[in-house]
């Protein structure tokens, strides 16, 4: 394996990969693995950028629960089939395989003990155990398709294949080397693509909105996010620009412009039942200080004072306004002004239109010998490892037969 930018390129190679990224690495290894000669070319400085920085810097690498259902896509029947085929078990054996150490954090999110590089470095060591030959700093310039294979002009000059992987990602983060490459790529072939959007992404909230929040940056609490057909119960997180922590992002990939999203600030509890309990129990007690059981103080005086909300002894309300109160925290309506965008997403939604591309293995179908991995695709996961899954599984299909 090399990765030294000023080594010449070979000629030709069996499987040319753009992208050395999570999907492009899989791919590489598994075809190596089958004896083809590959390439993996990379137009940043290093390989595995986003792995680098993801889960923390821990990264999040699967999700014990993987399954079709934690991803989006305009066919949810699309990813099934790969994912099937490597699934997070196989991931967790190659992480183990390594020796690297690994534990559950929640929801079956597993994360390295030390740090991300260490998937990074287990993806290298697969590489250079397949003789894949990885060379970064690289940008193509050119794809001619041939009768069979393609010629890609590129910036340490041309090379021949006889198979083409587009491993590039989606927008997200575009200072770590993201580009719409991918897209480009498929309309070259005349290839759909399924309107992009930055997702699993913090929401920002308008001026006035900020100012009503004081001194709430850096709270959280637990709450149920709901948006459309999507509901998360996770940690959000009050933010000075707004609003982020996994509810939030995770409802981002539901949430369009002018949406309000709802939030249960008292998840698994029915919140006037409960206050009614306390009310046989302490009448003389006031309702923030009985709230101040589940939520801080600052909390406390932000939901009461946002919802109009008087605090008095509990005695002093009858049913019904028990009733109105756990209506009003359980269902706190808010309208966000937009997201932060690609700047800080995770992922992209949307992408090339898996229509057009082979499930079994990722092949396009109306043009041999081109193949179109990982985010690119128009297949989103979940916030939790399943981006990564995804990754892994996509690559592991094309490089089982590119
Ligand atoms: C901050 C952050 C944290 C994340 N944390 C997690 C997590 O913990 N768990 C999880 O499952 N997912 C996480 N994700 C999402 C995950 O990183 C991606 O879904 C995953 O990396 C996609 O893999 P990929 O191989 O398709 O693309 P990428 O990993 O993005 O790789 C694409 C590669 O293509 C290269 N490239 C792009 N354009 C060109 C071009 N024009 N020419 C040549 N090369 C090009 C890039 O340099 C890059 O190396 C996170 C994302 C971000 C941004």
């Amino acid at each position: 394996m090399s990765e030294n930018p000023s080594s010449q390129l070979p000629e030709r190679v069996d499987v040319l990969i753009v992208g050395a990224g999570a999907a492009g690495l899989m791919c590489a290894a598994t075809a190596g693995n089958r004896g083809r000669s590959v390439l993996v070319l990379d137009h940043a400085n290093k390989v595995g950028k986003k792995i680098l920085m993801s889960g923390g810097g821990r990264c999040n690498f699967t999700n014990l629960y993987t399954a079709p259902e934690n991803f989006y896509s305009e066919n949810p029947h699309f990813c099934k089939s790969a994912l099937a085929r490597f699934t997070q078990w196989d991931f967790i054996a190659l992480v183990e395989k390594h020796g690297i150490p690994y534990h559950e954090k929640t929801l079956g999110q597993l994360f390295c003990d030390n740090k991300s590089k260490d998937i990074v470095d287990l993806l290298l060591a697969e590489c250079r155990a397949a003789k894949a030959q990885i060379r970064t700093r690289c940008s193509i310039r050119n794809i001619e398709p041939l009768e069979k294979g393609f010629i890609v002009d590129t910036s340490l000059g041309p090379v021949f294949c006889e198979s083409l992987v587009i491993a590039t990602g989606g927008l997200s983060i575009p200072t770590m080397g993201a580009t719409g490459f991918g897209y480009d790529v498929a309309r070259q072939f005349g290839l759909n693509i399924i309107p992009t959007r930055a997702a699993l992404v913090p929401f920002t909230q308008h001026r006035r909105q900020l100012e009503r929040q004081g001194e709430l940056p850096g709270s959280a609490l637990e709450v149920t996010a709901s948006c459309g057909e999507g509901s998360f119960s996770e940690q959000m997180l009050f933010t000075h620009r707004g609003l982020s922590g996994p509810a939030v992002l995770q409802i981002s990939s539901h949430w369009r412009e002018g949406q309000a999203v709802s939030f249960d600030l008292a998840p698994g509890r029915d919140l006037a039942e409960w206050l009614r309990e306390r009310r046989e129990q302490n009448p003389d007690s006031h309702l923030h200080s009985a709230l101040a059981e589940i939520w801080s103080k600052k909390l406390v005086q932000y939901f009461l004072q946002r919802q109009g909300v008087e605090s008095r002894a509990l005695k002093q309300y009858g049913e019904k306004a028990l009733a109105g109160i756990g209506q009003k925290l359980q269902t706190w309506q808010l309208l966000p002004a937009g997201t932060e965008g690609y700047r800080t997403a995770e992922v992209t939604l949307g992408g090339v239109d898996t229509d057009e591309i082979s499930s079994r293995t990722m092949e396009c179908k109306a043009q041999s010998g081109l193949y179109f991995i990982g985010e690119v695709l128009d297949v989103t996961g979940w916030l939790g490892g399943y981006n990564f899954q995804w990754a892994w599984a996509s690559g592991h299909a094309a490089g089982e037969v590119a």
